[in-house]
Parts: structure tokens; sequence; C-alpha cells
């Protein structure tokens, strides 16, 4: 699966730094958010590295449509399903994002505001 040598998230998917793993399969993974901002914080992202949301290509359709199914059987792994539960990807600085590796953020436990700061 193609990594970048620097990022961050790669090496987590790799083992190189540990997490705190939820689920893995041949083309996602999801662990835990170490800076939890609800009591449910869980990221995942693809094994093949792509920067941001705007370098995705038409062949990461099938890719980021496993992400978000991955999202709703993990919600409902976590018993967030019913009650709700926010989805969040981050795209460039101005919008937070802050590893350079997308990832769904999985936010549940707490009710959100809206619209978001
Ligand atoms: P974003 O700001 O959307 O790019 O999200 C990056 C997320 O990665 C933040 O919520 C961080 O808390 C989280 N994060 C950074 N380093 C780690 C790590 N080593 N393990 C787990 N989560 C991390
Ligand atoms: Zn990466």
């Amino acid at each position: 699966m193609s990594e970048s040598p620097d990022c961050l998230f790669c090496k987590i998917i790799n083992g190189e730094i540990p997490s705190k793993k939820v689920y893995e399969d041949d083309s996602v993974f999801a662990f835990e958010d170490i800076n939890p901002v609800a009591p449910i914080h869980i990221l995942i992202v693809p094994k093949k590295h792509i920067a941001t949301l705007n370098e995705l290509e038409d062949e990461d359709t099938e890719l980021t449509g496993k992400i978000v199914q991955t999202a709703k059987m993990i919600a409902a792994d976590k018993g967030i399903n019913e009650e709700g539960y926010r989805l969040i990807f981050n795209c460039q600085e101005k919008a937070g994002q802050t590893v350079f590796h997308i990832h769904l953020h999985i936010l549940g436990g707490r009710t959100f505001g809206w619209p978001p700061g």
C-alpha cells in the first residue's frame, strides 16, 4: 500500500507509532484520537496515503465510500448510531487539518452545536 515516509498516519498504519486500534481491514484503519474532543472520538484513515481531499482521484471513489461505511459500522458498534454522531473531514489548514493524510473523524457521546466553530 502506498506510504509517505514522513507521514504520522502512515506510521500508525504500519505500526511504527502505536495507536489504540478500533478496526482494520485491507483498505482502511481506524484508531482512537489521542486528544479526544468527545467521549467517542475515532479516526478512520485509508491505508493509501492521500494528503488532502483535494488529491482524491476517480479511482478513490470506492475507497471514500468504504470510509463512510466503516464509520457507520463503528458507530453502531459503539452504540451511538441511534442517538446520533458527527462525521468530519477537515480539508486544509483553514478548516483545521493538521495531519496531511485524509481522515474521517467520528465524534459521539455528547450533543454538538451547529454551526461548528
Ligand atoms: P485534523 O486536525 O483534522 O487533521 O485531525 C488530526 C487529529 O489527529 C487530531 O484530532 C489529533 O488529536 C489526532 N492525532 C494526532 N496525533 C495522533 C496520534 N499519534 N494518535 C492518534 N491521534 C492523533
Ligand atoms: Zn500517510
